[in-house]
């Protein structure tokens, strides 16, 4: 009997490991030692494959016979699906009419058992996601943001890190935010690894900017609408738990414009030569408009600092 025999079933994280890498022109502008942490190359395009996987990991352990349901903007519903079907379980996706007809597409060639449109923002395709989750009996919720087994798949991310840099926390880890489950994920990592006083730089855009608006009032806001076209990062309200966390003084919140996230997308493209999406540039604009030293001024020349490269559709 050769080893071909048998077929080996590797069981599939629905994430997956992601290189760490230096970049030599982030590190010289910024004057210190610089990362980028790749999670645009996870399955799904983005950081979410790992918490979204990881609730649908969890729910499916207790009973393989559930029906996923994912309100959301894109990146998410894909995330669900693309776990979804890797691990053999079907999902259904509404998405608000904001959501391009490009994402759509890829949402259903990932296979999604439907992609349904309903309302305006993703507020109005939540509610219809609860009502449909109420009709089926092995319906599993799946929130982009708002969940424990959320933050903690996005937490692997400083695991990985800490890993990758031969046992080292950074000392700067910089993150786009939208309803918060990334920013909660890197929080929760480094309190994992003893780096609970580490910096984390959460970043929004002007339009989209629910964190930064949320901590000048001193309670959770909730914005009227959302403005900015990086779309990834409209969440009208975070998560409570991120306002909590946001409060920290190890937290630094940062607003770049529209424009700014938009020319980061492109410098990185030429530097780099890699394809992000704006929500993601919003981080990069940190780095090569703001200058990552008027956000965090105790930098040293030899601060580590990871920026999470979240997404790339
Ligand atoms: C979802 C998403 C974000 C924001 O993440 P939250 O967990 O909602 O804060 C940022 N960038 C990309 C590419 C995303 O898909």
């Amino acid at each position: 009997m050769t080893k071909f025999d048998t077929p080996v079933v590797v069981p599939q994280l629905p994430w997956v490991q992601t290189p760490l890498v230096r970049s030599s022109a982030l590190s010289k502008l910024a004057g210190c030692e610089v990362y980028l942490k790749l999670d645009l190359l996870q399955p799904s395009g983005s950081f979410k494959s790992r918490g979204v996987g990881n609730l649908i990991l969890k729910s499916l352990s207790s009973n393989a016979n559930r029906h996923i349901y994912s309100s959301s903007g894109g990146n998410a519903g894909l995330a669900a699906v693309s776990a979804s079907v890797s691990l053999g379980t079907s999902c259904t996706v509404c998405v608000p009419t904001a959501t391009s007809e490009f994402m759509k597409a890829k949402i259903r060639a990932a296979g999604a058992a439907s992609v349904i449109t309903h309302g305006a923002s993703w507020v109005e395709a939540d509610s219809m996601t609860r009502k449909l989750l109420k009709a089926d009996p092995t319906g599993v919720y799946c929130s982009p943001f708002d969940h424990p087994d959320i933050w903690e798949g996005n937490s692997t991310i400083v695991d990985e890190c800490v890993d990758q840099l031969g046992g080292e926390v950074p000392d700067v880890m910089i993150a786009s935010v939208g309803g918060g489950g990334l920013f909660l994920g890197l929080a929760q990592g480094l309190r994992r690894h003893g780096g609970s006083g580490k910096t984390i730089v959460a970043v929004e855009t002007e339009g989209a900017e629910s964190l930064a608006e949320s901590l000048k009032a001193g309670k959770l806001v909730t914005l009227p609408g959302i403005s900015s076209i990086a779309t990834s990062l409209g969440a009208r309200t975070v998560a409570e738990k991120a306002f909590e966390e946001a409060q920290r003084s190890e937290v630094r919140s940062a607003v770049v414009s529209d424009a700014a996230a938009a020319r980061a997308c492109v410098r990185f493209a030429d530097e780099e030569r890699m394809l992000i999406e704006v929500a993601c540039g919003a981080s990069l604009a940190v780095l090569y408009e703001t200058g990552l030293k008027n956000v965090v001024p105790e930098l040293k020349p030899d601060s580590k600092v990871v920026v999470v490269v979240c997404g790339g559709k």
